[in-house]
């Protein structure tokens, strides 16, 4: 599967450790080097701000999608598009719109939120599209923990914790959503 745009969501944070934001600026580097643009946040906070500069540095496209109210207040810089919309609803669906595939790096609350939905959104068969997480030194195992656990205590299905790719380097996570297609299966599915 080729690639045309991906969604990466991340923390509007830097994170307490340096290896965040050199993944971060890595995974920028990587998209370029894939001839991918990069769909986010806009803004020009903590990691996001990292991957979407490592982006523009390299030459690639960057392009943000943001909330009216956000955009008053934070700073973003130059990006090769700008959307804005009206609430966080709609910049979701953007997101959603113009991209092929879905990153998540770490990242708080809200960058749990975005992942979430989009893989809700695959458990019910409104699309395809793949979506992985990268692990930056286990960042996201305890997650797994949960999700297994929501498995073995009958709340999520395997196939659906199955779709969600994890690998530790930017290389290896567009290698395993290049090659991984979202299996046509729903939750209502027995
Ligand atoms: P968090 O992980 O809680 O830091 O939230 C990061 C995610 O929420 C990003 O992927 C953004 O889409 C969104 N977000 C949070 N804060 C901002 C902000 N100040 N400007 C733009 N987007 C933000």
């Amino acid at each position: 599967m080729a690639f045309k745009k991906i969604c990466v969501f991340c923390g509007s944070s830097p994170g307490a450790n340096s290896i965040y934001q050199d993944s971060a600026k890595n995974l920028g580097l990587e998209l370029v080097k894939n001839n991918i643009d990069l769909v986010y946040g806009g803004g020009n906070m903590g990691l996001m701000g990292i991957v979407s500069q490592a982006v523009l540095n390299s030459g690639g496209r960057s392009i943000g999608v943001i909330p009216k109210a956000i955009a008053d207040k934070v700073d973003h810089h130059e990006i090769s598009e700008l959307h804005i919309v009206k609430n966080m609803h709609e910049r979701k669906q953007k997101m959603f719109d113009l991209s092929d595939a879905f990153i998540a790096l770490p990242g708080g609350f809200g960058t749990l939120e975005e992942i979430l939905e989009i893989i809700t959104w695959a458990q019910l068969g409104f699309h395809q599209k793949p979506i992985g997480l990268m692990n930056i030194e286990g960042f996201f195992n305890s997650l797994f923990d949960f999700f297994n656990k929501s498995v073995t205590q009958k709340f999520i299905k395997s196939e659906h914790v199955d779709m969600i790719k994890s690998e530790s380097t930017p290389s290896l996570l567009l290698k395993a959503l290049k090659t991984y297609q979202l299996p046509k299966l729903d939750k209502w599915q027995k």
